[in-house]
């Protein structure tokens, strides 16, 4: 096969046609830096880090391009798991040159998303959102990046529909704006690259990252679906997903008053947010 760009040997299959390496990373350059030159100005990152493939793969392209980024791990407390995420992590950044900041669930406030037993994805989900805008914030962060990524929006999306829950899209964009003082505005710089491009980055970058999933997940099939379809309906994923984004601002915004909770301050919808709540619950005797 002949790369569909410049006509040397291609290897890869990616955006639709056939491309060599060189042209791949062109692309995937192209793609990601339309979200970034859009919406970063000159704010210091902090990068979410699961030690996932996207959210490795994502510090990598900031580190390699010259973004004044840091990385922010919280251990969740997930047994052998954690541990092994927190490893990789620990090492990648290390070998980078990025600074790195973690948050111990267990250590720091008592308890831990494994030995929750009912709903541990909510918790967990709980706990990133507090966590991932509390601590890089309050060492200097301007602005949160997260690696999500197309088809992740593209699932949000489905579900979003088939639950009736139209205007939980408006939130499927790529930047979100800061709503209060104490909540970082929050980006996603591989909102038009997908699993199976950031897969093909990693691997031609070297990137480092945990190749098994969370124990506790589960998944809904439908990236499955989506791959499915592009085998017919070339190019589905990109177009879908920026008719999406386009969409996205038709719906309006959740008008949410933000306090600040009466436990900790952080910012909340409620009287005491949702993760002192969770931590009244599960936490171990709290202590400040
Ligand atoms: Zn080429
Ligand atoms: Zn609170």
């Amino acid at each position: 096969m002949k790369c569909k760009i410049c006509g040397k040997n291609a290897e890869i299959q990616a955006f639709g046609m056939w491309l060599c390496r060189d042209c791949f990373l062109k692309l995937f350059f192209r793609r990601v830096n339309k979200i970034l030159k859009k919406y970063w100005h000159g704010e210091k990152i902090w990068v979410a880090l699961s030690g996932g493939k996207d959210s490795m793969a994502l510090l990598h392209y900031l580190w390699e391009n010259g973004y004044p980024v840091h990385g922010y791990h919280i251990n969740l407390g997930i047994g052998d798991y954690s541990r092994s995420v927190e490893d990789i992590i620990r090492s990648y950044t290390e070998e980078l040159g990025v600074e790195l900041l973690i948050t111990n669930l267990r250590e720091e406030y008592g308890f831990s998303i494994g030995e929750i037993r009912r709903k541990p994805c909510s918790a967990c989900g709980t706990v990133k959102r507090y966590l991932m805008n509390k601590v890089p914030r309050e060492n200097g962060a301007e602005i949160l990046v997260t690696g999500h990524n197309m088809d992740d929006f593209l699932e949000f999306f489905i579900k979003n529909m088939l639950g009736k829950n139209y205007s939980w899209s408006r939130k499927l964009v790529p930047y979100l704006e800061r709503e209060h003082p104490k909540l970082l505005p929050k980006l996603r710089p591989f909102y038009l690259v997908g699993d199976k491009e950031i897969e093909i980055y990693a691997k031609l970058k070297g990137v480092k990252y945990i190749k098994e999933n969370c124990p506790l997940a589960k998944l809904s099939g439908w990236k499955e679906i989506l791959y499915e379809i592009e085998k017919k309906k070339k190019n589905f994923r990109y177009e879908m997903i920026l008719s999406v984004w386009e969409m996205a601002y038709f719906f309006p915004q959740e008008k949410r008053e933000i306090r600040e909770c009466k436990l900790c301050g952080e910012p909340t919808s409620r009287d005491i947010c949702s993760f002192c709540t969770l931590r009244m619950r599960y936490g171990k005797k709290s202590t400040g």
